[in-house]
């Protein structure tokens, strides 16, 4: 086997899973079904105990070195499960050759175990560099000692100084965002409320050195505990930019040099991506949110789109080496701190668009593949079938074809590895209709037929390689060879 498979990514999980301690179980029955499925790499949430214990998704991170191992939060497993469960379900993964993404996430911590007395001003919510209220002392909760893990793996305990700042006197039973007193913001972050350093919790000092430390200590542990093949790198925006570069050059140091990173930098602007691009030495990919964006747009345009310009300004057009490109997530799902959804009837398109495209990541939402009964939300139509298009039809010279409002499209040549790969892809978000696009010469004579089932005829390839082909209103189809 020495033919390059395309890499397909799968973020597996929701929000609204069961909260059940038996997602773990349910990724390691499954990990065969994804290989033959076509999935080479999975996003897994993160695996420590949050602030909730076994209703915590994960993000509201208490302790980063209990994966479900100690009577911590109420719960010994996790709202995935134990941590023998998880170590499980990451051997199950790579037996079948995917390779496992761990969710890291380092820019705060929540539910403390103790407050403490600590001098602070209130800086204003939407500008983090206007104070409103002078010094004066408020109880935080920043004592983090981890009383039932007892200095098992790290006697690391956290107090007022390893954070910036909080939201919450306990004193005053007052919210505000709260600067600890010799402190500043992280600088560089994401200028939005003129620094975007505090996002939740108790945000983490990227300035200290004990800190920087212990999490560089973390990081080894981890890797030598899971064996994960990479990170998915959370609010990398409200952590300094020159951070992670450090952080992972010490984690591929002690790893592999290779080792996979993305981040996810919530921002449309591709002019932000690009700086943190820039500012973080190109040390990771990032999420495409721009072209996420440009997804919902078009499926709630009504078919006024210009699908023309449907990658205008995205990521995967200007920087397409680092793009992870995907259609929604766990936070725009329904319900969510950045509900975005993509409506129904587009997702096909979208998928169809990021998993045949030769440029990009693709990233695939469990919530997408499974559907989420919690908001009675129905698998993707056809995503199964895309996911297969891309395993093995998606290869070879690409032609875009982006040249109209409605009806847009591109074809691979294929390449000889693979039989019969090569295809054509229109999608429409208007009324139906044909386009004439070029296969390859390769392709002359051979008849082609839409893989999804949408349209009915038969397409001859003409002695100059183009045929013309359908697509149904609202649709999507993919055309390869008999
Ligand atoms: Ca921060």
């Amino acid at each position: 086997m020495s033919k390059k498979k395309n890499d397909t990514l799968i973020q597996y999980f929701e929000w609204y899973l069961p909260e059940d301690c038996a997602h773990w179980k349910r990724c390691s029955k499954e990990a065969e079904q994804l290989k033959e499925a076509g999935i080479t790499m999975a996003w897994l949430p993160p695996a420590y105990k949050g602030a909730s214990g076994k209703y915590d998704v994960g993000y509201g991170v208490y302790d980063l070195y209990d994966l479900g191992e100690f009577q911590q939060k109420g719960t010994i497993p996790t709202k995935y499960g134990t941590k023998e469960e998880y170590i499980q379900a990451i051997e199950s993964l790579q037996k079948e050759g995917i390779a496992v993404i761990a969710d890291v996430v380092l820019n705060h911590k929540m539910g403390a175990d103790e407050l403490e007395q600590v001098k602070a001003r209130m800086e204003a919510w939407d500008n983090r560099n206007q104070t409103v209220n002078g010094e004066e002392e408020i109880e935080a909760w920043t004592r983090f000692t981890f009383p039932e893990r007892k200095g098992i793996y790290s006697d690391f305990q956290w107090d007022w100084n390893c954070f910036d700042g909080v939201d919450w006197d306990e004193k005053k039973k007052q919210k505000g965002v709260f600067l600890f007193a010799g402190k500043d913001w992280d600088g560089e972050v994401d200028g939005e409320y003129a620094n975007y350093d505090y996002l939740m919790g108790a945000d983490i000092d990227m300035s200290n050195q004990e800190v920087l430390e212990e999490l560089k200590r973390w990081g080894k542990w981890y890797l030598d505990v899971t064996k994960a093949d990479g990170f998915r790198l959370d609010a990398v925006k409200h952590i300094r930019f020159s951070f992670f570069n450090e952080w992972l050059r010490e984690m591929r140091d002690y790893g592999k040099e290779n080792f996979f990173a993305v981040g996810e930098y919530w921002s449309p602007d591709i002019g932000r991506l690009k700086n943190y691009l820039d500012k973080a030495d190109r040390c990771m990919k990032l999420f495409d949110v721009p072209l996420h964006f440009n997804f919902q747009r078009a499926s709630f345009g009504n078919g006024n789109f210009d699908m023309g310009s449907i990658f205008n300004g995205t990521l995967v057009n200007e920087e397409s080496e680092f793009a992870v490109t995907f259609v929604d997530n766990h936070d725009t799902q329904p319900g969510q701190a950045l509900q975005s959804w993509v409506m129904d009837w587009f997702k096909p398109l979208a998928y169809g668009l990021i998993l045949l495209q030769e440029k990009g990541l693709p990233c695939v939402f469990y919530g997408d593949y499974y559907g989420i009964p919690h908001d009675n939300i129905q698998p993707v139509k056809g995503l199964d079938k895309l996911l297969l298009l891309r395993k093995n039809y998606a290869y070879g010279r690409e032609h875009r074809y982006f040249d109209h409002q409605n009806i847009v499209g591109l074809t691979r040549e294929g390449e000889p590895e693979w039989e019969k790969s090569g295809l054509a892809l229109l999608v429409s978000d208007g009324p139906g209709g044909s386009k004439v696009m070029y296969v390859g010469e390769g392709k002359k004579g051979k008849t082609f037929y839409d893989y999804m089932g949408n349209r009915p005829e038969k397409v001859v390839i003409g002695e100059d390689g183009k045929g013309e082909f359908f697509v149904e209103g609202g649709s999507v189809s993919v055309w390869v060879e008999e």
